[in-house]
C-alpha cells in the first residue's frame, strides 16, 4: 500500500507564513509613508530591571508624558510643508510584563536576522491588544532606574514590523532626553538612518540640523538622528529636549516628507 508523506508539508507552510509577513510588511511601508492620515504611536512601558523605583515611575505616565513627541513632529512637519498637521499620534499603551530579547552581542547578518525575527515573534505575543497594525508603530519602552556611568542597551527602530525597542531611564527629569531618543526611534521606523559617526558625534554635512549655516559652528539645533549638537568640527553636546533638534532636508527626503 502506498504511505502519503506530508513531510512537504512543513516547509510549504513556512514558505507561505514567510510571504505573508512580507507582504504585510509591505503594506505597513508604503501606508506608513504615505502620509495621508496621522499614523498610530503606541508606547508600551516595561518595568526594565524589576525594581518598584521603576514600577512607582511607570505608574507616574500618561499621554502627556509623550506629548511633545506629537508637537515636536508637527512643527517639523510644518516646516516642511506636510499637508499632515499632525502626522503622529501617540499614546500610551498597557504596561507589557516581559523584556524583549537583547540585542546580539556578536555583529553578523545571521545573528541580526535571527534576533530581528525572536523580536517579531516576542512583538507578536506581548502587545496587549488587537488593534490593527497597518498604520500603527509599536514602541517598548523599557525602563530602568540605571547605574552611575554604565550605559543602558542601545534603543532600535526597526522599519519592517513598525516596531521600536527603547531603553530609558525612570526618572522624571530624563523624561525630556527619553522623548528624544523615542522620537529618533519612532522616525527610524519610517525610514530615516543613523547620522553620527562610530564615536557617537554628528557627521558632517548628513548629521547636521543645518548644513549650511554661516558661521556653521555652534550650531543650534541638533540632527534628530545623530543627537548632538556640534560647537566645533570636534566637539558636540547631547541636547536636552526636543526643543533643540531639528529633521534636516536629508531625513525628510528618507521619511518621504520631501522628494
Ligand atoms: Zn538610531
Amino acid at each position: 500500500m502506498k504511505v502519503l508523506s506530508f513531510s512537504f508539508l512543513r516547509p510549504a507552510a513556512l514558505f507561505c507564513c514567510m510571504i505573508g509577513v512580507l507582504a504585510f510588511s509591505t503594506h505597513q511601508t508604503i501606508y506608513s509613508r504615505s502620509w495621508h492620515a496621522p499614523l498610530q504611536v503606541t508606547i508600551y512601558p516595561i518595568n526594565g530591571d524589576d525594581s518598584l523605583t521603576t514600577h512607582n515611575y511607570i505608574n507616574t505616565l500618561t499621554d502627556d508624558s509623550y506629548a511633545d513627541i506629537e508637537s515636536w513632529i508637527a512643527r517639523e512637519a510644518k516646516r516642511y510643508n506636510l499637508a499632515l498637521d499632525k502626522p503622529f499620534h501617540v499614546t500610551l499603551g498597557d504596561r507589557v510584563d516581559s523584556i524583549p530579547p537583547p540585542l546580539p552581542e556578536k555583529q553578523s547578518i545571521l545573528a541580526t536576522v535571527w534576533w530581528g525575527l525572536r523580536l517579531r515573534h516576542w512583538v507578536f505575543f506581548n502587545t496587549p491588544d488587537k488593534q490593527s497594525n497597518l498604520r500603527r508603530i509599536r514602541v517598548f519602552v523599557a525602563y530602568h532606574e540605571g547605574e552611575e556611568d554604565k550605559p543602558l542597551q542601545h534603543s532600535v527602530g526597526l522599519q519592517k514590523g513598525l516596531i521600536g525597542v527603547v531603553h530609558a531611564f525612570a526618572l522624571p527629569n530624563q523624561n525630556s532626553q527619553n522623548n528624544i531618543v523615542i522620537a529618533h526611534e519612532i522616525l527610524h521606523t519610517v525610514g530615516a538612518s543613523d547620522k553620527y559617526s562610530w564615536a557617537g558625534t554628528p557627521v558632517f554635512p548628513e548629521g547636521y540640523a543645518n548644513a549650511h549655516r554661516v558661521p556653521l559652528y555652534p550650531q543650534r539645533y541638533a540632527e534628530i538622528m545623530a543627537g548632538q549638537i556640534p560647537t566645533s568640527s570636534y566637539a558636540s553636546y547631547m541636547a536636552t529636549s526636543l526643543r533643540s533638534t531639528q529633521i534636516n532636508p536629508i531625513t525628510a527626503k528618507e521619511i518621504a516628507w520631501i522628494d
